[in-house]
């Protein structure tokens, strides 16, 4: 009796375990369709000065509306790409939509001062991803302090000549942030190597503001870091006043969360933000 249970409950797990698997393999084959059909899109979500509330960049988020699926969220399918090695066509598609709405925008007169874009470490990894950079800017008429690539701690260290396409990178003038700062291991000297200007502060810190000290603390420590190595600092998950208060306390310069706005599409972006931006022509004197 004991070997039948056991051997149901084995079959209990094989089964959900190919349902899981059989679930992945499904995803997978749409999403590399999705890629190779351009299905996917991105959407900007602000980065705004804590001080002035004023429109400072916006971070590029891949969005998938898939006509079989519906909308799957980036925790789906962002780990599949990264598994699969999609994710390389995937951020390419991303990074190149980015450039051409920057581009589009800069010609009604809406310069969205610096738009961050989230990079893996499959593209780090290819050697000429920095040439590849510049072509995109040079395509699209950017200048590099119009992008900036967010790279996550863990990926940093994975790569193995990571310092050497960085610096690549960042001699381009393309800004480099590190994402999701604080979930990771990396040492103070190691991160005084790397050509990074912006930590971003995760937002599991930024939840836990106003729910005991441990959390505040952290927060105080990478802003405090920041500010010693010459960095800036992001906070994300931004969602309620009582947060931004504490933030700007403490001197973390810009916010983003959805106490200001949750991702948008480029026309809902362009629509929200467009008068608040001081370097858009209708706030602008009229000369
Ligand atoms: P991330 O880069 O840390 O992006 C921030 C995530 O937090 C986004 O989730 C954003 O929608 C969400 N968020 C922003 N403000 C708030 C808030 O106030 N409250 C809450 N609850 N959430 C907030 P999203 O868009 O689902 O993306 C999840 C992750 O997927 C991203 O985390 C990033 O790691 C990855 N990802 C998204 N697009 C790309 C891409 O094009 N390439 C790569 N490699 N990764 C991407
Ligand atoms: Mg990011
Ligand atoms: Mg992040
Ligand atoms: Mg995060």
């Amino acid at each position: 009796q004991a070997k039948a249970a056991g051997r149901n409950r084995f079959q209990r797990y094989t089964r959900q375990m190919s349902a899981a698997a059989e679930e992945r393999v499904l995803l997978e084959r749409y999403l590399r369709h999705a890629i190779e059909f351009k299905e996917l899109e991105v959407h900007f979500q602000a980065k705004v000065d804590s001080g002035s509330g004023q429109l400072v960049g916006a971070e590029a988020l891949a969005r998938w509306h898939s006509p079989a699926l519906g909308m799957v969220a980036p925790i789906r399918f962002i780990p599949i790409a990264e598994e699969s090695g999609l994710i390389v066509a995937l951020g390419e598609l991303i990074l190149e939509q980015t450039c051409q709405q920057l581009q589009q925008w800069r010609t009604t007169g809406f310069d969205v001062p610096c738009v961050s874009v989230n990079v893996s470490v499959k593209q780090l990894e290819l050697a000429d991803f920095p040439h590849h950079l510049a072509a995109l800017l040079h395509r699209y008429q950017l200048p590099a302090s119009a992008l900036e690539l967010e790279i996550t701690e863990s990926v940093i260290m994975a790569v193995d000549n990571a310092i050497d396409t960085l610096n690549a990178i960042r001699a381009l003038g393309v800004k480099l942030s590190i994402d999701d700062f604080g979930t990771g291991y990396s040492s103070l000297a190691y991160l005084k190597q790397l050509p990074v200007q912006v930590l971003k502060i995760d937002r599991a810190f930024v939840l836990g503001i106003g729910n005991g000290q441990d959390n505040e603390a952290i927060i105080r420590t990478i802003i405090g870091l920041a500010t010693s190595l010459g960095l800036s600092t992001v906070a994300e998950g931004v969602e309620l006043q009582e947060q931004i208060d504490f933030l700007y306390a403490e001197g973390c310069q810009t916010i983003q969360g959805y106490f200001y706005s949750k991702p948008l599409n480029p026309i809902a972006f362009q629509q929200q933000w467009r008068s608040l931006n001081p370097a858009s022509p209708q706030t602008q004197a009229q000369i």
